[in-house]
């Protein structure tokens, strides 16, 4: 039976990335060895490191003045890195979730921080609106995804001060105006790559303005300066990465994704609408994430959550089940989900749905 992958994270690549991933663990470019066994110093690696930084600044139109760089921690180790690197006395926060709340944790400990707005109140179900950013903090940190919750910041907005975003779960899902942010950063494993490499669009003039001393390997500098290759790169993941941009940059790169997002959005939230049996948790439909979609059973169906569960699962489905701090269920559909899986999952909500 086909399967149709809906995990939040890791989650569904592109055939093209699993495949040419597999064959280069099997014979890396011809050359009778595995990617796994060879130098990351030799010209073959250097190359995939060289194509995956210039694919990013390609497809993200990533102006001059910004560095891309991979390393490994995954976003949480980001969540550390940003005050450490950028913090000199007070930094600003949107609190939209459980990953906002972990940065929030770790810059904490470099500074003061200013919750500049919050969602907790009706538990991260919209964005926070009309916030008043304070222009003496040294940055504003956003997450423009909120994978759990399944709310997302969809546009790119003015910020005087330096705009810091966790794009973990939406980088590569949209265009996105690079030019209005100082550093954009997130773990591969929901739209490019598998776990283990971390990605940072960083502009350079935002560095070295802190007082105390960066350890090497926190420090973007180092990063920067060595082109990624100051320690042993994830090499896999990395390649992993090089392969799903070439992939989207034959799809018709961010615009070609965003359409192709737009419509699985569009057909999901139009079958949840108009269900009577599920809801959506996001009420604001400019709110709703186009990568994350949470639903529940309205409560006079509460009852027939595990059997909805059970259905999907013999139909194929894989990952519906939401975040434990949300509850009900959260189809995750990055961009090499497949809109004949979303067509699936619809189908399979119907169908149950029709017992009623
Ligand atoms: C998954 C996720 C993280 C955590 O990423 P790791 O690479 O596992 O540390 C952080 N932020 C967001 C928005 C996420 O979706």
């Amino acid at each position: 039976m086909k399967k149709h992958n809906f995990s939040a994270g890791p989650s569904v690549l592109p055939e093209y990335t699993i495949k040419n991933s597999a064959e280069a663990i099997l014979n890396f470019n011809g050359s009778g060895l595995s990617i796994l066994e060879v130098s990351h110093r030799g010209k073959d690696f250097i190359a995939v490191m060289d194509e995956a930084q210039a694919l990013f600044k390609e497809l993200l139109n990533i102006p001059e003045g910004y560095q891309v760089i991979f390393v490994g921690g995954g976003a949480s180790l980001q969540f550390a890195m940003i005050p450490y690197n950028l913090l000199q006395k007070k930094a600003a926060y949107l609190n939209t979730g459980v990953w906002a709340n972990k940065a929030i944790k770790e810059a904490k400990g470099f500074g003061e921080v200013v919750e500049v707005a919050s969602s907790k109140d009706a538990n991260f179900n919209y964005i926070p609106k009309g916030f008043t950013v304070p222009e003496d903090a040294d940055y504003f940190h956003i997450t423009t995804n909120n994978t759990i919750y399944g709310t997302e910041i969809k546009h790119d907005f003015d910020c005087k001060i330096p705009l810091v975003a966790d794009m973990s779960s939406d980088i590569f899902s949209r265009p996105v105006d690079v030019s209005k942010y100082a550093l954009i950063y997130g773990g591969a494993q929901k739209n490019l790559a598998p776990s283990g490499v971390t990605f940072a669009i960083v502009r350079e003039d935002i560095l070295g303005k802190v007082d105390r001393y960066i350890p090497t390997m926190l420090n973007y500098k180092t990063h920067i300066e060595n082109g990624s290759m100051f320690n042993t790169p994830p090499v896999l993941p990395v390649y992993s990465a090089m392969l799903t941009l070439r992939w989207l940059k034959e799809n018709g790169g961010v615009q070609g994704a965003l359409e192709r997002n737009n419509a699985k959005a569009e057909l999901l939230y139009n079958a949840i609408d108009n269900s009577k049996v599920f809801v959506a948790t996001v009420p604001n439909p400019e709110d709703r994430s186009i990568m994350n979609a949470c639903f529940v059973m309205k409560p006079e169906y509460a009852e027939h959550e595990k059997a909805f569960q059970d259905f999907a699962t013999a139909k194929g489905m894989i990952g519906i089940k939401g975040h434990r701090s949300v509850g009900g269920f959260r189809a995750s559909i990055y961009n090499a989900l497949p809109i004949e899986s979303v067509q699936a999952l619809v189908d399979c909500m119907n169908e149950f749905e029709s017992q009623f």
